[in-house]
């Protein structure tokens, strides 16, 4: 495996040499179940967790152990886990550290589907999530108490596209014993969270990381870098006896293996009970993608910027949404986080609200009508009837979604073709 700490190398090298078995360069798919125990103590010893290596594909699979290795590799951290989905992944960040009365401070400026998640199933579940605005760094710390387990935000939000500021919440939550989940999603190799003190790391990887809209999947990654064990009544979850695996206590029981007690209990935990395990399939194809996420995210910064200052010039647009457009504090949290590239998408506000939005969207012939970003190709859609439905008006608003609003994940296409069919498609908007 490569030395090298180049994002370029380790997007193609970082985990995987060649394979053992037959000398294959490309990561095979090991679409197995089960693995063959060499013995009756090699078993019990993996039960045990005496010794880490394969048992059962619901927990742990070659192929996804590579595509582990990669991503914690280039976000910097101490071990990844590999999920079905982007929501099992927020899912589990939570669920591996709240339990019944505890509560959770998150970010308003969500997903829609994390929105749900959080402000309707965790509390079913007896998880409050406690939502405040970003804007101030220290509404997390007003809204943090005794039962406070983790705050959560996303690096590079849409609609708003407003950089979250990490370090500043970090730095709040450190001496208190919470950690900070961040959702890299829409800024894999634009922002590396752990550098700026996040404890956690959760990826849709069915955006960028794949990046060519094939396959629903979610990673998990564990910075190595909290302190579980010095906030014994913060984090009871991995600092008392888990009755679910023979009284283990996480954060004593991983340090053989390294710092990794949060990711090893989600894995040996929470995966082997809910079982949202991501398919080996899916796995090779977003190693696939992830193997070229250096020249996309390039492309991808490049194409969007343009099209930002092309909507600028555009009498039919009210407002551009665009790190690029940002002055004031959002803007200088655009510089001090976004030194990597300033994303793949833009967002703008349409002059004729909600009408003028949909006729935009019906007109466009190239880009695609989906509710999805981070693909290879260009992708258009109109939050407020669709991915962002699902929410009140008011909260649709908390989340920065106005009737107007249309949401452009920018694709890989030639420039003068995304530009063309954006002219052509606001020429129609207008009626
Ligand atoms: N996080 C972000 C920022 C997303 O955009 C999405 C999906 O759109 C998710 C999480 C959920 O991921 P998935 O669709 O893979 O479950």
């Amino acid at each position: 495996m490569s030395q090298s700490s180049k994002p370029e190398t380790l997007a193609l090298h970082a985990g995987w040499r060649a394979d053992p078995a037959t000398g294959a360069v490309a990561v095979p798919i090991y679409q197995t179940t089960s693995y063959q125990f060499n013995s009756a103590e090699h078993a019990a010893n993996l039960f045990a967790l005496k010794e880490l290596g394969n048992i059962y594909t619901r927990i742990m699979n070659p192929t996804n152990d590579v595509l582990e290795k990669r991503i914690t590799a280039l976000e910097g951290g101490a071990a990844g886990l590999g999920l079905a989905s982007g929501q099992s992944a927020s899912a589990i960040a939570i669920q591996n550290l709240a339990r019944v009365g505890d509560n959770v401070v998150s970010s308003t400026d969500l997903y829609g589907g994390t929105w749900n998640l959080f402000a309707n199933t965790m509390k079913d579940q007896g998880v409050e999530v406690r939502f405040v605005d970003p804007s101030d760094p220290q509404n997390f710390a007003r809204a943090t108490d005794a039962r406070t387990r983790a705050y959560y935000a996303e690096t590079l939000p849409n609609p708003k596209l407003i950089a979250f500021p990490i370090a500043e919440v970090a730095a709040i939550g450190r001496p208190l014993g919470v950690p900070l989940i961040m959702d890299n999603t829409a800024a894999p190799l634009l922002v590396r969270p752990f550098d700026h003190g996040a404890a956690i790391i959760v990826y849709s990887s069915t955006k960028y990381l794949g990046g060519h809209g094939t396959s629903i999947g979610g990673l998990l990654i564990d910075g190595g870098n909290f302190p579980w064990e010095d906030f014994g009544e913060r984090q009871p979850a991995l600092n008392t006896p888990d009755p679910s695996y023979h009284g283990a206590v996480w954060a004593q029981a991983a340090k053989p293996l390294g710092p990794i007690a949060y990711i090893l209990k989600a894995r040996t935990t929470l995966l082997r009970d809910i079982g949202s395990a991501m398919s080996p399939f899916n796995a090779f194809l977003t190693l696939q993608g992830v193997e070229t996420l250096p020249l996309r995210m390039e492309r991808h910064c490049a194409n969007a910027l343009a099209v930002a200052r092309f909507l600028r010039s555009r009498t039919e647009v009210e407002t551009v949404i665009h790190p690029s457009q940002q002055s004031g504090w959002a803007g200088e949290r655009a510089k001090k986080y976004l030194r990597g590239g300033q994303g793949g998408l833009v967002g703008f506000e349409i002059r004729g609200g909600s009408a003028a939005g949909r006729r935009f969207i019906d007109a466009l012939k190239m880009f695609y009508h989906v509710a999805n970003i981070g693909d290879a190709r260009s992708l258009a859609i109109h939050p407020a009837s669709t991915t962002h439905s699902q929410l009140s008006e008011h909260d649709q608003l908390a989340t920065g979604v106005t009737q107007g609003y249309v949401r452009l994940s920018v694709g890989l296409e030639h420039i003068d073709d995304i530009l063309a069919d954006l002219d052509g498609a606001l020429r129609s908007s207008a009626g």
